[in-house]
């Protein structure tokens, strides 16, 4: 799977980066990151788990 941040749409809530940190991090302006694109199959519930609490609908997962 691939994760990836719509950096327009982020505000900085920081939900994701703190309920999934194996996924997500903060950059200096508190807003979320994904520490890779390419998300394992180990992490693909905190992958999950962080885009179901973001709320702005800010994090797009796809299945390649
Ligand atoms: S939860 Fe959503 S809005 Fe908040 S930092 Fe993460 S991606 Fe951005």
């Amino acid at each position: 799977m691939k994760v990836r941040i719509d950096e327009d749409l982020c505000a900085g809530h920081g939900r994701c980066y703190t309920l999934a940190p194996g996924v997500f991090d903060c950059d200096d302006r508190g807003q979320g990151s994904v520490i890779s694109e390419d998300v394992p199959e180990g992490l693909r519930a905190q992958a999950e788990l962080g885009a179901q609490n973001c709320p702005e609908r800010a994090i797009i997962i796809t299945e390649n």
